[in-house]
């Protein structure tokens, strides 16, 4: 009982590894590609200089060499910046998985540093859950009141909610087009529409407004590259010019629905999500689901509100039961008897008693009844009727 299962425990945690060390990589590269692309350019300009020479007047290639260098300088102070964010991302790496790894030393999960490991889990589980629900300062400070600063992914956080109001309360698509733009290899990797869906959307702004040539040299640079996969999409956007925006016929007017602001919104956080390994519900709730599916049984589903325990948190529909709606009933070998009234358990000690009219209840609660009614009197409370607690048989279990 006291035995920790260390693999399974870190399963739930594999985002907290994931997400600075995609974001690491993501700058590397980006870096990496910038430095290729401004010192390729210099160098060809230099060559180009090289190549005039004779023909330029000593001042010129001065102004030429000062541009160069200019340049250069500026690369410079940008690596030098990607680099200080490396370094953070390698310590918010090192630091995650140093506290991960503690799991491995603890021997019984009665271990009262265990107790306190499962503790600052369960602030990070909570901080995750805050800051895909938009409570960003909420979770900064829970994060840091438990020394978990490390496991914030806030900036990821802050990113998906700036752009997802870009999207639904400004209606641009700048900031997520940028975002695609410095993204491209990763979301042609997963085969992502997000660019093109982007695209059509301000496509059909324009259509909106009447810009109809716009649109046209719009679709011709951003929508035909496309062509290969969304053809049929494209065609039908094409189409969209010769509809008012009030039209009332369906695909046209979904088009121009306001909902589609809604739709891009919920696509830019799930693609962002794929690409950092998270997943699309909290880890809170994942958690939760893991302890729901081991309670879960027909009892728990059944139409009947009377079969419902109350000490049952998955016969709890507004709450707890939501999550647990699409779990699997658990695989119970032994079954365990509750008692409808207490909702503990009944056994040896508290017997399950049979009245007359063929419930059950435990002793306990029967006694209990009987010492408020008086008289040795109980009363059944799905029929309400009355017996004398003698008559109540105790119930053997095997
Ligand atoms: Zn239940």
């Amino acid at each position: 009982m006291d035995r920790i299962n260390a693999d399974y425990m870190l399963a739930i945690e594999e985002p907290f590894m994931k997400v600075p060390l995609e974001q690491l990589k993501r700058t590397v590269r980006q870096s990496q590609k910038h430095a290729e692309r401004e010192t390729a350019q210099v160098g060809a300009a230099l060559g180009d200089l090289a190549k005039r020479d004779g023909a330029l007047g000593a001042q010129e290639v001065d102004q030429a060499l000062d541009g160069l260098i200019d340049r250069l300088k500026t690369l410079k102070r940008k690596l030098e910046t990607a680099h200080h964010e490396e370094a953070q991302l390698i310590q918010r790496s090192k630091q995650r998985a140093m506290d991960l790894s503690e799991l491995e030393g603890f021997e019984s999960a009665a271990q009262p540093e265990f107790q306190r490991w499962c503790r600052a889990r369960l602030d990070r589980v909570l901080v995750d859950y805050m800051l895909r629900s938009g409570n960003v300062e909420t979770a900064r400070r829970l994060a840091a009141g438990s020394g978990q600063e490390h496991f914030a992914d806030t900036a990821l956080f802050e990113l998906v909610m700036d752009t997802e109001r870009e999207l639904c309360e400004r209606h641009s698509c700048q900031g997520a087009l940028q975002w695609c733009a410095e993204n491209r290899s990763a979301l042609l990797k997963i085969q992502s529409p997000l660019e093109f869906e982007l695209r059509l959307q301000e496509f059909i702004e324009m259509a909106r407004a009447a810009r109809t040539l716009d649109a046209i040299a719009y679709a011709k640079r951003h929508l035909t590259p496309w062509s290969a996969t969304q053809l049929p999409r494209i065609e039908r956007a094409m189409m969209l010019l010769a509809f008012s925006p009030a039209t009332q016929c369906p695909p046209y007017r979904a088009m121009f629905s306001e909902a589609r602001w809604a739709g891009l919104a919920a696509d830019f956080r799930a693609v962002i999500f794929r690409l950092f390994s998270l997943p699309p519900q909290p880890l809170l709730h994942l958690l939760l689901q893991t302890g729901l599916s081991a309670l879960k049984t027909p009892a728990c589903v059944s139409d009947d509100p009377a079969e419902h325990s109350r000490d049952c948190p998955v016969c709890q529909g507004e709450t707890l039961g939501r999550l647990a709606q699409d779990l699997p009933l658990s695989h119970h070998v032994h079954s365990n008897l509750v008692c409808r009234i207490t909702g503990e358990r009944m056994n040896e000690d508290n017997p399950p008693m049979r009245l007359p009219n063929g419930h059950v209840y435990s002793l306990a609660a029967l006694t209990d009844m009987a010492a408020k009614l008086g008289g040795g009197r109980i009363k059944c409370p799905r029929t309400n009727q009355l017996f004398a607690i003698a008559d109540a048989k105790k119930l053997f279990v095997s």
